[in-house]
């Protein structure tokens, strides 16, 4: 049932923060405005109001991460790790109240959240934490760039920030990060906890706001930029800083097959589905959300997957009992129903389940029989929507998967592992998952080819993001023999 305790707790959390959410600059709370609502997206309720950083705000973030840098930097791995421990088990100490926060906000199920979010956020940092350890015996003549501009989306508020920070100060960098504005308070625990970890001031410093901010970090002295969002703002990323050399990592999104061969499990390809198309309510960069089932199969498949459907919980994410909770904001609930409303092919099968009356509520859907050039089967819906086609061929499997522009992930069920060993290196993604789906770790670098943008985030790759060789390390000449 609901944790109305935890939420509680962080509704007052909220509250004793003065209802608003602010910039964190330099180990300090900044200008908290009510320039923006906060709401929740499962009630329509305020949580908070939202500073939305002017570029003078932003530029006095750039400057004190700039200021603070040399001396993160000098601090060492060794360091740099300690702190980025204590930022681990500050997060893992308040891991209750940043799942709550980041259900309330976003609207994901809390068993997502507590489960899933958070659990891979904090690892993430332990992660970093050893490699910054390791960095100047296995990375020897690096050095960071020095401030990094970040800009993350709402999908996944504390894990992408996560995923931006750790490796940032991991290599030396400081950063200036951007929360989505629907999603910004897992941000500001996350600030409070940075201070409670004793992270120097100045290191890691938060702007709120929306595109605009966005676009004035982006226009800020920063040395390094890294963005995941949506394809058309990450192309206007690029040309922004096109003239400035600045390195840029972009990742972006997607629109990833999820191809069943007629030999495969179907009872375990139909429950990876159904966390591959509506984990957090399909808002996912990396959702299975094409599938391609082999013709012989297709009819069994898809009654098993709509009966699968109608056993899906919608409502309350604070509910521990919810599988779909709600889609993050009234503007996305509109973009997905108007895409689906828009569409004119195929048949259109929602599962049979109640949805709460009020509320950005959406639910499971799957469209059958599209043709390979559909909209549908094209863009990206960034909801609870899976559209779905045929194959006869592996090699029909493979010519679909890769009609697309984006190229993030994919997933291939089969019990035969030399079609899967054959069909695998084929398909045009960033990660082939087999016989599984959403397999994510701090060890395996992510991203993606094509408009799914590029860069690496996790690993070795990951960390070299934020690396660059020493400067003036080429004049030095070798010890004469
Ligand atoms: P979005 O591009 O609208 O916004 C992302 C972030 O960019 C937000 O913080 C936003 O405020 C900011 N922003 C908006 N306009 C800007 C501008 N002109 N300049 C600078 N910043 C700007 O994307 P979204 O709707 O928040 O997220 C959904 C998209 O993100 C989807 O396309 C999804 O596939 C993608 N995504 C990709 C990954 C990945 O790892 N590849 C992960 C999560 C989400």
């Amino acid at each position: 049932g609901p944790a109305p305790e935890s939420a509680k707790e962080a509704l007052a959390w909220i509250e004793g923060r003065g209802g608003l959410a602010g910039p964190f600059v330099d180990g300090q709370w900044g200008a908290a405005r009510a320039d923006i609502d906060i709401r929740n997206p499962a009630t329509g309720e305020r949580l908070a109001g939202l500073t939305k950083c002017t570029p003078d705000e932003v530029d006095a973030a750039v400057k004190a991460a700039r200021k603070a840098q040399p001396g993160w930097w000098a601090l060492g791995g060794h360091g740099r790790a300690r702190i980025l421990y204590a930022i681990a088990r500050m997060m893992q100490k308040q891991s209750r109240l940043l799942a709550v926060i980041e259900s309330l906000d976003n609207g994901k199920p809390i068993r997502e959240s507590r489960d899933i979010d958070v659990p891979l956020a904090i690892r993430h940092f332990y992660h970093h934490a050893g490699l910054a350890q390791l960095l100047e015996s296995e990375q020897p003549g690096m050095e960071p760039h020095g401030v990094a501009g970040q800009i993350i989306p709402w999908n996944f508020p504390l894990l992408m920030l996560a995923w931006k920070i750790a490796p940032a100060l991991a290599a030396g960098n400081t950063v200036v990060l951007k929360p989505a504005e629907y999603t910004t308070l897992s941000a500001q625990v996350f600030a409070e906890l940075c201070r409670q970890a004793g992270v120097p001031p100045g290191v890691v410093n938060i702007v709120t706001g929306d595109g605009e901010t966005g676009q004035a970090l982006v226009a800020a002295e920063v040395d390094k930029i890294a963005f995941t969002g949506s394809t058309e703002v990450g192309r206007r990323i690029r040309q922004a800083t096109a003239g400035r050399g600045i390195p840029l990592t972009l990742e972006l999104g997607g629109k990833s097959p999820y191809i069943v061969f007629e030999d495969a499990d179907i009872d375990s390809a139909v429950e990876g589905l159904v966390d591959a198309i509506w984990f957090n309510q399909g808002q996912v960069c990396c959702a299975g959300s094409r599938l391609l089932v082999q013709e012989g199969i297709a009819e069994e498949f898809h009654a098993r997957l709509k009966r699968r459907m109608d056993g899906l919980r919608i409502g309350d994410p604070l509910d521990k009992c919810v599988d779909v909770g709600a889609i993050v904001d009234p503007v996305q609930l509109e973009t997905i129903t108007r895409l689906v409303d828009g569409n004119m092919e195929g048949e259109t099968y929602r599962a049979n389940v109640p949805l709460p009356a009020t509320g950005c509520f959406y639910p499971p859907t799957l469209i059958t029989g599209l043709s390979p050039a559909a909209p549908l089967m094209q863009e990206e819906i960034f909801g609870p929507v899976l559209v779905s086609t045929t194959f006869r061929t592996p090699s029909e499997a493979v010519e679909l998967a890769n009609n697309t522009r984006y190229g993030l992930a994919a997933t291939l069920w089969s019990e035969n592992v030399n079609l899967a060993l054959d069909v695998a290196p084929k398909l045009k993604a960033g990660v082939v998952w087999v016989n599984g789906t959403n397999m994510f770790d701090a060890a395996a670098p992510f991203g993606g080819v094509r408009e799914s943008g590029f860069g690496r985030e996790g690993g070795w790759e990951g960390l070299g993001a934020y690396l660059r060789p020493v400067r003036g390390a080429a004049k030095l000449t070798p010890v004469a023999a």
